[in-house]
């Protein structure tokens, strides 16, 4: 396949669309992308952030079972993942994976719902009045009260005084229950 062929993506950025350019690569090297002028040899490589030489099995594979391994050894490519992770791009991405995973959930979450809103009415109602609350700014959110983790959840000490809220981390709210 000649250049000329492939087909020209004529979106905003008027670039090669993805697809297109996969199409290139591997007219030009007769290889997929991922796997272009790799051997599978390698003992060992230098990651491109921490410029460590270290052994190949140190980095992630591109894709499973490919020869080609990620630029980044293992410990670096965990922190560029938390990194992503805590970007706003990457919440936008979670979120909306998120929703895609649990789109057609909706049921069996109503029905969860429901059965904890039966199992535990005052525990529910202060709740949903503590989450209106933070809403509309009565209460502002603030880290675990114990240990200082950013996420933390809103705790009731006494569910008769919903707006009297505490808010601890996940584990430091376990803690709490199992401790009364
Ligand atoms: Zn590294
Ligand atoms: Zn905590
Ligand atoms: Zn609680």
């Amino acid at each position: 396949m000649s250049i000329g062929q492939v087909p020209w993506n004529k979106g905003k950025r008027g670039k090669f669309s993805d697809a297109a350019l996969e199409k290139l690569r591997q007219a030009a090297t007769g290889r997929p992308a991922w796997n272009k002028g790799v051997s599978d040899n390698l003992t060992h490589k230098r990651c491109s952030k921490c410029g460590v030489d270290q052994p190949i099995d140190n980095f992630y594979r591109k894709k499973k079972g490919a020869p080609l391994r990620v630029p980044q050894c293992k410990t670096c490519q965990k922190k560029l993942n938390d990194e992503w992770r805590a970007s706003e791009h990457g919440r936008e991405m979670i979120r909306k994976q998120f929703r895609e995973r649990y789109k057609n959930k909706t049921d069996e979450y109503i029905e969860k719902a429901t059965r904890r809103a039966l199992q535990k009415p005052a525990e529910t109602k202060a709740a949903g009045r503590a989450r209106y609350a933070l809403k509309i700014g009565l209460i502002k959110q603030k880290p675990c009260e114990r240990c200082g983790n950013e996420k933390a959840e809103k705790h009731h000490p006494d569910y008769e005084q919903p707006l009297k809220v505490e808010f601890l981390c996940r584990s430091c709210h376990m803690k709490e229950h199992l401790r009364r």
